[in-house]
């Protein structure tokens, strides 16, 4: 039988909803868990679980070989981390920063744990809060595949889907920019849906059905687009950007005429005007991933 010292460790450093579900998802799992978060008090639901609760981030991570840093962005994880008491301490240990921000950012913080003798995993969580320890969790990881696969263990207790994208450290953030990208771009089109439709009468859950069946569309057309944008044949044959300009243009109008800013819908109507302008009318909208990364 197990003993609690039997039981690998590992350190949580910040405990906003995301930092709280980790905590709890390594203790449901039976971990030794220590916490630790700049406001104090908000452990203590965690404590009362068994967690130990850190009076300075230096001992949460001397309290475990693994430290999870999860805080707003890498500004933030850097007022952490990169504190002298805190680098010295984490020397010799394992850091996975589950923190979200750009690749450069994530980049840079490898070089500096390199610097510092840390082992360094840089990892992104694509799914909400409530989602740790359940299967619909993922996570995406990037760094030393040989300190992923010694960690890997202890990761999985946080459930779901991991993945290890690679050993360049900015991979996780760049999937991760890329699918906020999908994510914030969507919920603006979708609120801006609603404000458009309840000027017209039309309320939320009137449209939520169709609105849930036009996200439906979109697997299959990423399938798609995703072989048209790698192989670059942006075929417009179902459906040529001249054509999508055109109720990209309704949209506009009809928020204009209820006095609704219309912002998002004129960008994506100006990109698709910018690529029929470039001579490409007949091609399909994904042509604008390419005209959008030409210098
Ligand atoms: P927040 O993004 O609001 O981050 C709050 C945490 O950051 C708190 O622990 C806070 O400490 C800490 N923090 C902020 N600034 C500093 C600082 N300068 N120094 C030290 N600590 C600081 O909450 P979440 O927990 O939700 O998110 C954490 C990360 O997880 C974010 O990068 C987020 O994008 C990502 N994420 C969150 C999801 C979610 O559903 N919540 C989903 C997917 C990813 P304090 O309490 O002291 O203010």
């Amino acid at each position: 039988m197990s003993t609690p010292s039997d039981l690998p460790a590992v350190t949580v450093l910040g405990l906003g909803p995301m930092g709280r579900a980790l905590a709890g998802a390594f203790l449901a799992a039976g971990l030794r868990t220590t916490v630790w978060n700049r406001t104090p008090g908000r452990d203590r639901e965690l404590t009362a679980r068994g967690a130990a609760g850190a009076g300075s981030a230096e001992e949460a991570v001397c309290g475990a070989e693994l430290t999870v840093v999860c805080v707003v962005n890498y500004d933030a994880s850097d007022a952490v981390l990169r504190r002298d008491d805190v680098t010295r301490a984490l020397k010799g240990r394992t850091l996975v920063n589950l923190s979200a921000d750009t690749p450069d950012r994530a980049r840079d913080t490898a070089g500096w744990a390199a610097a510092h003798g840390i082992g360094y995993l840089d990892g992104a969580i694509m799914t909400p809060a409530p989602s740790i320890g359940t299967p619909e969790a993922v996570f995406l990881h990037s760094g030393p595949r040989d300190l992923y696969e010694e960690h890997r263990a202890v990761l999985e207790t946080l459930g779901g889907a991991h993945t290890h994208l690679g050993e360049e450290p900015g991979l996780a953030a760049t999937f991760d920019i890329a699918l906020l990208d999908i994510f914030w771009t969507a919920m603006a089109g979708y609120a801006h849906a609603v404000a458009l439709a309840r000027a017209e009468g039309v309320t939320a859950r009137e449209l939520m059905p169709f609105a849930q069946g036009i996200a439906t569309i979109l697997p299959p057309l990423f399938a798609q687009f995703a072989q048209d944008a790698d192989s670059g044949s942006y075929s417009g044959e179902i459906n040529p950007i001249t054509s999508a300009a055109s109720t990209m243009a309704h949209v506009v109008a009809a928020s204009e005429a209820h006095g609704i800013d219309a912002g998002v819908m004129r960008a994506v109507e100006g990109m698709a005007r910018r690529v029929i302008g470039l001579g490409h009318g007949t091609d399909g909208f994904i042509r604008v991933a390419e005209v959008l990364g030409r210098r």
